[in-house]
């Protein structure tokens, strides 16, 4: 089976490393992006990284900044919210993007709940209580507070994956009813929303 090789961002290991942009090492603990590549010793296939500096990397490619940001793990919040921040400045993630921190989840189907879920999230669609939608809202946190995310159907799918401390990249969520300090966030459709694995 093939295995999927992604870009990674991490703290450098050692200073051995050159930027292949700027052609200069990369010092300790910096963070660098390494971008993957398959070459052949001998029958065997091995996998390298090329490092880059960060900011050469936000410089000449955000995109596969954001691409690692997604996969990568080891950082700390501060240097991811850095990263977040330059890819916000270059556009790569947009303004009204919101990244939350998964910090519960609700069994995978929740039926229980479905009219206390809906009428929070479609308060003008009562035709939408139908027994076929179901819904699994997560519960987040976000630097002002809990913030709950409703997934609908097929969106569930999407991340059934997700697992606590992840985050969600949500793209086009419309945040519905704030009460107290409960935001609830509606995916209007599963390309809204991405699973990033921090
Ligand atoms: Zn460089």
């Amino acid at each position: 089976m093939e295995k999927k090789i992604e870009p990674i961002l991490e703290y450098s290991r050692s200073s051995k490393a050159r930027c292949r942009i700027c052609k200069k090492p990369i010092a300790k603990g910096e963070i660098r992006l390494g971008i993957p590549y398959v070459f052949k010793k001998k029958n065997e296939e091995i996998t390298a990284y090329g490092w880059y500096h960060l900011s050469c990397a936000l410089e000449k490619q955000p995109e596969t900044v954001l691409e690692a940001l997604k996969n990568s793990q080891g950082l700390e919040k501060a240097s991811i919210d850095k990263i977040r921040a330059e890819l916000i400045s270059k556009g790569i993630i947009q303004r009204d993007d919101i990244i939350l921190k998964v910090n519960k989840i609700s069994p995978a189907i929740e039926r229980a709940n479905i009219h206390v879920n809906i009428s929070h999230v479609f308060p003008a669609r009562p035709d939408l209580l139908i027994p076929e939608i179901t819904v699994r809202p997560l519960y987040c946190y976000d630097d002002s507070g809990m913030i709950k995310v409703v997934l609908m159907n097929n969106w569930i799918k999407q991340i059934s994956n997700v697992e606590i401390g992840d985050s969600l990249l949500i793209k086009k969520g419309k945040v519905f009813n704030p009460y107290d300090n409960i935001v609830e966030i509606r995916c209007d459709d599963e390309t809204d929303i991405e699973l990033l694995k921090l």
